[in-house]
């Protein structure tokens, strides 16, 4: 039942307001139709408000319907092969996270079982990523973050502060920091580097290569050096690089270089799946490691977590101390308020789980990612990730050249949309821009029995192409082009503006490369 009795219409809002309010005629609806539905409002009748903040209210089941609504032309998140961003949780752990929804995480002195669950997950995350020594009754050096965003941030900071006060002690310029890592890197490291003012040395994938090369990275080092980025699953492949290789190159040549570890995917994935892997604290050089809690974590966006091997790798002049209940809780993160909720669901996924229960699960995605490779590669795909754990569990492919397919991955993808399945296409990272692949991210919620079906859209959407001639298979690409840009003129697909449109500072704005979406 909607009341729309005391709604005016637009010509009303017209009426001044101050002295005339009670003026305000409420003419075109009904006074006493307490029977209107949310379909035979006036609202149905018109466009959401969409640039400025209508005058009035309106009912509060006619605003979730009409949003709720405007949201179903959003990709349906289970279809969504494109992210690895966690898509499914317990009932229990959503009832959980609804009710710490009007909790503020830093209110220390409020919450402060909320502060000592982050510490727990902390202390958790820090030993399965093998923490060198550590005491039961002092907390692991880290901290909850929104996600692995935040937590590169605060790793490249305390890197460049450390390199800093190295410098200043002796007595060497400190204004020319840089950073050195794989040109594969998500679009995070570029505005870390950017934001902070640190100068990115990039080591190049190749045709071949799609991970950082161990002896370029660490030939590229310097003086200015403030850390070497190494990732424990790319976002185009999922590849592992050789962490190990880069440290026993530092370690050989006597180099105080820090490794930062992205495993932003990789954290909650290896640990279980390929516990012998060295790519953690148990490598010396190794001083800090962010993950997603929101990807293999298993948490609703957006949760992240950042470690330090110890508390001297993260400088003192990042730290603010909060008291709470008379003790102080270190706070060393770029936002100040944030919701308590998903913290609480990551503690409730460690305990619930435990290692067992994610084991069980990351097994499950690793045997249904290679029983999707190998069903595309029986298409005729060429498999551009590892398989059998060795990398993480996703599927990224593209066309083999040499069956001389007048189509590319693109028109795939496109066809793949049409069926509701968002898989991606992308251009490579650059020096090997020249390659376009797919990829899919098999999540918790990626069952064999979806995957059958995938598959049979795959073979649908390839033959349907294929049935294409290359004149046929333009025209299809024009129309596509031509149904995105409707899309965005009707607002479906609504840029805020166009002023930055043209950015040229980033790796995609210089050389094409298109970010894998995570
Ligand atoms: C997803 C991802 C990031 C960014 O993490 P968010 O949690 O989305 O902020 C950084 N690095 C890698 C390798 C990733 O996969």
């Amino acid at each position: 039942m909607v009341h729309l009795a005391k709604i005016p219409t637009d010509k009303d809002l017209t009426a001044p307001l101050v002295d005339g309010l009670e003026k305000v005629k409420f003419g075109d609806v009904a006074d006493d139709d307490t029977t209107v539905s949310v379909y035979g409002s006036r609202f149905a009748a018109e466009d959401l408000p969409k640039y400025e903040m209508p005058e009035w209210e309106m009912p509060k089941d006619v605003a979730y319907r009409m949003i709720k609504d405007d949201l179903t032309l959003d990709g349906t998140p289970t279809l969504n092969l494109a992210s690895f961003v966690t898509t499914y949780m317990e009932e229990e752990a959503e009832k959980l996270m609804i009710e710490c929804f009007s909790k503020n995480f830093i209110d220390y002195e409020e919450y402060p079982v909320s502060a000592d669950i982050q510490n727990r997950c902390v202390s958790m995350i820090a030993r399965l990523f093998n923490i060198p020594s550590h005491d039961e009754n002092t907390n692991a050096m880290g901290t909850s973050t929104v996600g692995s965003s935040e937590a590169i941030m605060l790793g490249v900071l305390a890197m460049k502060k450390r390199w800093q006060q190295k410098r200043k002690a002796e007595g060497k310029p400190t204004d020319r920091p840089n950073i050195v890592m794989n040109s594969a890197v998500q679009v995070c490291w570029e505005k870390a580097a950017r934001y902070f003012d640190v100068e990115e040395k990039y080591v190049y994938c190749t045709a071949d290569r799609y991970v950082i090369d161990p002896k370029e990275a660490v030939d590229l080092v310097d003086e200015n050096t403030i850390g070497i980025c190494a990732i424990l699953g790319t976002t185009y492949t999922g590849e592992y690089e050789d962490i190990k290789a880069i440290n026993d190159l530092l370690v050989e040549r006597n180099m105080d270089t820090p490794i930062h570890v992205d495993a932003a995917s990789g954290g909650f994935v290896v640990p279980f799946i390929n516990p012998g892997l060295l790519w953690d604290f148990r490598l010396e050089k190794v001083v800090s490691i962010n993950v997603s809690g929101h990807k293999y974590g298993l948490v609703y966006p957006g949760v992240g977590w950042v470690v330090w091997r110890d508390p001297k790798y993260l400088p003192k002049e990042l730290i603010f101390n909060i008291n709470y209940l008379g003790a102080d809780q270190a706070s060393f993160t770029l936002n100040f308020s944030r919701g308590a909720s998903q913290i609480i669901g990551q503690y409730y996924q460690m305990i619930r789980l435990g290692k067992h229960g994610y084991r069980s699960i990351m097994l499950n995605l690793t045997r249904t990612a290679d029983y999707l490779a190998a069903n595309l590669e029986q298409l005729g795909f060429i498999i551009m990730s590892k398989r059998g754990g060795n990398g993480l569990p996703l599927v990224a492919c593209r066309i083999d050249p040499s069956k001389g397919k007048v189509y590319d991955e693109f028109a795939i993808a496109h066809q793949l949309r049409e069926r509701g399945w968002v898989v991606p296409a992308y251009t490579m990272a650059p020096h090997s821009e020249g390659l376009k692949m797919m990829r899919v991210v098999v999540r918790e919620d990626f069952t064999r029995s979806r995957c059958d079906a995938l598959i049979a859209d795959f073979k649908l959407a390839c033959q349907t192409l294929d049935a294409m001639d290359e004149k046929k298979v333009k025209e299809h690409q024009d129309h596509s082009k031509h149904m995105r840009h409707r899309a965005t003129r009707t607002g479906r697909h609504h840029r805020i503006n166009n002023h930055f449109s043209d950015e040229k500072h980033s790796l995609q704005g210089k050389t094409g490369k298109t970010h894998a979406v995570c």
